[in-house]
């Protein structure tokens, strides 16, 4: 039981204070981050949506991190939707700014911003969608500026890995329920079941440092190309068996030290979670797995990340947008950690 003098002690510290006052020095500089200058914060449900609360830039100049939606869907196998995942994004609010593992606010550490999403020529065409993502994001990479996404269905990291890899292959941590390394099917090679062979084969994407977490379902059949080129494919049995600290560790041996892009496709997630999607499969990670792995790889040198197929529709909870935007938010945590910056 608390006593007498403690109970005045807080009473003079804590009564009529605001929430600002603070003691402890990191909860304090993280506070000071949050403070605004004329001492009005804007409510997290007001203003124009853009993601994660960030400010709405006209592009990308000078900028250390842009956030970027690419919202399509015609490289869809199954249910269509993901082109709504941007702005269902968007429309979450009170994700951060506060991170509370890093224990500080990544976006005071670095410059970032929404600019808004990929303009696309067309809205039927998938190869040419495919081109115009790709000279959106070399066009970033020659700013120095690294990306942080929000599709549109998974077709759309191909493009991104050809133009983060211009120079050199980079590694990968991906979480999926699948390992989107199939080939041509229907007569196209683009579409959301084959972004990493494509990636592969053009060489911007190192086969030996990319790991594949959470695989499982029916379309495991066609997943040879990840094992025949090396890959590190953790399928959901050996993940529940091993637990997540034991996945993370092998996270960081594959991609080691080198650039390394992060693409989190929400089926990796349990439907239970993340039931807004077009290719649901029972059985994946939870909320928190996933939110643990991807902390587990703060500090790994990360050049870009991205979070994909959201199809809002599907769940009338808006839960899996909210699982997205969590998402979302880690990556700029980890993009504001990396060493690459
Ligand atoms: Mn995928
Ligand atoms: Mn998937």
């Amino acid at each position: 039981m608390t006593t007498r003098d403690k109970l005045e002690a807080l009473r003079s510290r804590y009564t009529d204070v605001g929430a600002f006052s603070i003691d402890d020095p990191v909860l304090k500089a993280a506070a000071a981050d949050l403070a605004s200058g004329d001492g009005r914060r804007t409510p997290p449900y007001a203003g124009i949506a853009t993601f994660l609360g960030l400010p709405a830039a006209p592009d990308a100049a000078g900028l250390d991190v842009a956030v970027i939606g690419v919202p399509t869907d015609l490289g869809v196998t199954n249910r269509p939707g993901a082109r709504f995942g941007p702005r269902a994004v968007r429309n979450v609010e009170r994700i951060g700014p506060y991170h509370p593992t890093q224990k500080n606010v990544p976006k005071a550490r670095l410059k970032c911003a929404d600019v808004g999403d990929v303009p696309f020529r067309s809205r039927y065409s998938l190869e040419q969608t495919i081109e115009d993502i790709e000279s959106f994001y070399v066009a970033l990479a020659e700013q120095r500026v690294r990306p942080l996404s929000v599709g549109g269905d998974h077709s759309i990291s191909y493009p991104i890995l050809k133009a983060l890899g211009r120079e050199r292959p980079v590694g990968l941590v991906h979480i999926d329920a699948h390992c989107d390394t199939m080939g041509s099917f229907d007569g196209s090679k683009f579409h959301h079941g084959g972004p990493f062979r494509l990636a592969v084969l053009d060489g911007v994407l190192d086969p030996e440092r990319t790991i594949q977490i959470g695989i499982r379902g029916a379309a495991n059949v066609f997943w040879e190309f990840s094992y025949a080129s090396g890959m590190t494919v953790i399928e959901i049995e050996e993940f529940a068996a091993l637990g997540v600290d034991a996945i993370a560790e092998r996270a960081r041996r594959v991609v080691g030290d080198g650039p390394v892009y992060v693409s989190v496709d929400v089926d990796g997630f349990d439907p239970a979670f993340a039931p807004g999607t077009g290719t649901p499969e029972v059985g994946g990670l939870t909320s928190r797995e996933g939110l643990s792995l991807l902390r587990a790889l703060t500090g790994l040198n990360i050049i870009g990340a991205d979070v994909v197929e959201v199809a809002p529709q599907y769940d009338p909870t808006t839960n899996t947008a909210q699982l997205a935007a969590q998402v979302l938010f880690e990556e700029l945590a980890l993009l504001a950690a990396s060493p690459a910056r």
